[in-house]
């Protein structure tokens, strides 16, 4: 049965995080494996400008892309002292194929644009390593994974079409050898386009391959030692987690645990596959494994944070109550701008929401509450999600600053607090 690694980024980031995996995969002595890697380091948000470029500066767009070639190059001219070696000729002809694109399409299509783009992140990255792999006489295959994952033609947040998707996966997926596919991307079935699963989409990736094949497990290798209970950049204790239930890593992806993508889980749930999460750094150190049993081992509180919240307080104008005529119109407009609904709460005559502002549309979503609504509104504040948590942790936590929201259920405590 075969095995699901996925490498981030962060994990390739570099000639020296190449040379990692390759020990990686040397160290576990996997030899049926499905390989998912992203683009290297933040490449994507590097393409993200070039697409930025293309529709409001295309003057620039030259330096922004020659910036990403030189990022690639400098990479391999590292792992590959012979300059005659193909994977040159390779990158160069991805780079050929994106400024032909960038050239001859004139497409205004922001969401179509945008994946032919970035794309090219992930078709660079599996290139390198594959040939690296090659090179240290890893055999491999690279597989095009957009002859695997069918999707709808959704750019930037297709949806998987899993009867096409299983299919070309049975199909094209050898066992006992090592594949290398790109994470994050899929085609449309019309015109065979690239399509983008949602950032951070590698996860997801690997999850489909998991599912298609019945693997053993998936492994997603970070530069982590594992799930923690807390993030680090913000917690100064933190606790690894050994073992986490599916249903509680659903719970603390969908609040905001950054580390495992939402969508990964519940394809492996249905499974049962298990999923690890591990340190590249150190691959021999159990890490943490998400699935059937315990809900969390160690039985531990998590703590998950996001910044930058908007909390919008509404109340009519006209002395109605805030019941379900009024909240469906403001859900109405929350959809419309696409503003992620984090938490909200009611009362007879106000009712409250919690977004995220990722697509700054702030202004326009409170420009048309205003017609109908009286409103206050609050920027910059922190949402917490705390599961599993003890009284006296909420208070220390809380530690004299202003909450603006409490919110609690049997296990969950949310807290909205001004920072
Ligand atoms: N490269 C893509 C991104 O950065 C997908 C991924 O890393 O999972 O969003
Ligand atoms: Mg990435």
């Amino acid at each position: 049965m075969s095995k699901v690694f996925k490498f981030g980024g962060a994990s390739v980031k570099d000639a020296e995080g190449v040379r990692n995996l390759a020990s990686v995969i040397e160290t576990t002595k996997e030899k049926d494996l499905v390989l998912v890697v992203s683009a290297m380091g933040k490449m994507t948000n590097s393409f993200e400008g070039v697409v930025s470029n293309y529709f409001s500066e295309p003057t620039t767009i030259e330096a922004t892309v020659s910036e990403i070639y030189n990022y690639h190059h400098k990479i391999i001219s590292d792992l590959f002292t012979a300059s005659s070696h193909p994977i040159f000729e390779r990158i160069n002809k991805l780079f050929k194929e994106l400024n032909h694109f960038l050239k001859t399409t004139k497409s205004r299509n922001h969401a179509f644009v945008y994946d032919q783009v970035v794309g090219y992140g992930e078709l660079c990255s599996t290139a390198i390593v594959s040939a690296y792999l090659s090179e240290v006489n890893i055999a491999n295959t690279l597989l095009d994974v957009r002859t695997c994952i069918k999707t709808n033609a959704n750019h930037r947040d297709a949806i998987v079409d899993w009867g096409a998707t299983q299919k070309n996966i049975e199909k094209q997926v050898k066992p006992n050898r090592i594949m290398i596919t790109q994470g994050f991307l899929g085609s449309e079935d019309t015109n065979n386009f690239t399509t983008t699963l949602g950032r951070e989409g590698s996860d997801y990736t690997a999850a489909i391959f998991g599912y298609c094949l019945n693997a053993e497990s998936v492994t997603i290798w970070k530069d982590v030692p594992g799930v923690l209970n807390a993030d680090p950049r913000y917690f100064s204790k933190t606790q690894l987690l050994r073992h986490i239930s599916y249903r509680e890593a659903i719970e603390l992806a969908f609040y905001g645990a950054t580390v495992i993508h939402p969508k990964t889980l519940q394809p492996l749930q249905r499974k049962e596959i298990p999923l690890y999460v591990k340190s590249f750094v150190n691959p021999l150190e159990e890490g943490t494994c998400v699935g059937k049993g315990v809900t969390l081992d160690p039985q531990t509180s998590c703590f998950i944070l996001k910044k930058n919240q908007v909390l919008i307080s509404l109340s009519s104008l006209d002395f109605s109550f805030m019941i379900e005529n009024n909240i469906s119109e403001v859900f109405k407009l929350l959809q419309e701008f696409k503003m992620r609904v984090e938490l909200i709460q009611n009362s007879a005559i106000s009712f409250s929401v919690c977004v995220d502002n990722k697509f700054n549309n702030l202004e326009p979503l409170l420009a048309k509450l205003r017609e109908r609504f009286k409103i206050k509104w609050n920027e910059g504040v922190t949402l917490y999600t705390i599961r599993h948590s003890k009284p006296v942790e909420i208070k220390a936590l809380i530690n004299g600053r202003e909450v603006l929201i409490k919110q609690e259920s049997r296990d969950t405590v949310q807290l909205v607090i001004k920072e």
